[in-house]
């Protein structure tokens, strides 16, 4: 972490965290980690070998064979890309399950420890601050409304011509929030040192500002 930059955005489902994080990520030219997304790739692995997701063993088993990759926001699970695929309902329905394996999120952890450490990098989660890059001085928690969320959530949804209900999406968001918050190992939860913010009545651009205003020192 010596002399690099590293920012750390939490936050939970539809708070804003990985557009804003992408667009940070462009505007100071450095890498950004959706996390987010590992932990829907091994989502995808999982229910692609019709595991059940309580077969811990098994889960460990897979999961510690896993081969994933990603390059630009692209995300390959057996050199295949599947970046489309784990935005799926199916995915999001059952991943925070899946999250909350201890032996899936050290797995995780590691690889996500090891693309930090030799590079400048924004990462959005829901442990970065807590947990992953804990020696961050560049924490964010974004939160938001529920009701802002699951519209967020549904507008994405219905602009990409999948036919949702809104208050199945609030349902959905509300159990996944109460699964990513509670979970024994690395919860969802605001750093002491994170800065708040509240996206609800802001635009994107009017975070992105924000957080980029209040980015001070790099790692020593
Ligand atoms: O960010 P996204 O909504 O794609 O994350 C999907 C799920 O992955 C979360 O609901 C959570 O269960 C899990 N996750 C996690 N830790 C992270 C990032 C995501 O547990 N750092």
């Amino acid at each position: 972490m010596v002399n690099m930059l590293k920012i750390a955005i939490d936050g939970p489902a539809g708070s804003g965290k990985s557009t804003v994080s992408k667009i940070i990520a462009e505007k100071l030219n450095i890498n950004y980690l959706d996390t987010g997304a590992m932990y829907r790739m091994c989502t995808l692995k999982i229910l692609n070998k019709n595991i059940n997701l309580d077969d811990e063993n098994k889960i460990t088993e897979i999961i510690d064979k896993i081969d994933i990759k990603m390059e630009n926001n692209v995300f390959y699970l057996d050199n295949k890309d599947v970046s489309e695929q784990i935005r799926d309902e199916k995915i999001s329905k059952n991943v925070s399950k899946v999250a909350a394996i201890k032996f899936v999120r050290e797995k995780m952890v590691d690889i996500q420890r090891e693309i930090a450490s030799n590079a400048d990098v924004i990462m959005d989660g829901r442990d970065i601050g807590t947990h992953v890059l804990k020696e961050s001085k560049n924490k964010f928690f974004l939160n938001a409304s529920i009701e802002v969320r699951a519209l967020r959530r549904y507008e994405e949804l219905i602009n990409k011509g999948v036919n949702v209900i809104k208050e199945e999406i609030i349902k959905d968001i509300a159990k996944r929030d109460k699964l990513d918050s509670e979970r024994e190992f690395f919860p969802l939860i605001k750093a002491d040192d994170a800065v708040e913010i509240d996206t609800s009545g802001l635009n994107i651009n009017e975070v992105v500002d924000l957080i980029i205003s209040k980015i001070g020192e790099k790692n020593d």
